[in-house]
């Protein structure tokens, strides 16, 4: 098993950031052939999850229609004012994972992993567990 922790830093309330070419580096280093990569983020209100990397528009459509879903300003008993961050921290996941295969990150054609930031702009942390099968 390899751990690796990494920061990203988010420029905006909600963004997806991709993320994929720090955590396949996290895979090439971690020099396990076959296996699995968990990625997982610490937070209450950013998340995690995997999707097309290929069109930016699927990313802005992503963050465009969750805002849309659950409105920051709706009627929340929580009084920090950011329970739609945490909702939309719900619909993604805080972690995800994704195969290695011949030492490296083994995603489709089209996926890409996305940091989810639901409540920045802020520096969030990144957990990636590489392990052998
Ligand atoms: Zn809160």
């Amino acid at each position: 098993m390899s751990w690796l922790t990494f920061q990203v830093k988010t420029a905006r309330r909600a963004q997806l950031v991709d993320i994929t070419a720090r955590v396949a580096e996290a895979v090439e280093n971690a020099g396990v052939i076959d296996g699995t990569c968990h990625v997982f983020v610490p937070h209450t209100t950013a998340g995690v999850t995997i999707n097309e990397g290929a069109d930016p528009d699927v990313a802005a459509d992503i963050e465009s229609h969750l805002r849309e879903l659950v409105p920051k300003e709706a009627a929340f008993e929580h009084a920090e004012g950011n329970s739609d961050a945490h909702i939309k921290t719900v619909l993604v996941g805080p972690s995800c994972m994704a195969p290695v295969r011949g030492g490296k990150l083994a995603l489709g054609t089209w996926q890409a992993i996305f940091l989810c930031e639901w409540d920045g702009p802020r520096t969030r942390q990144v957990e990636v567990a590489v392990s052998a099968v």
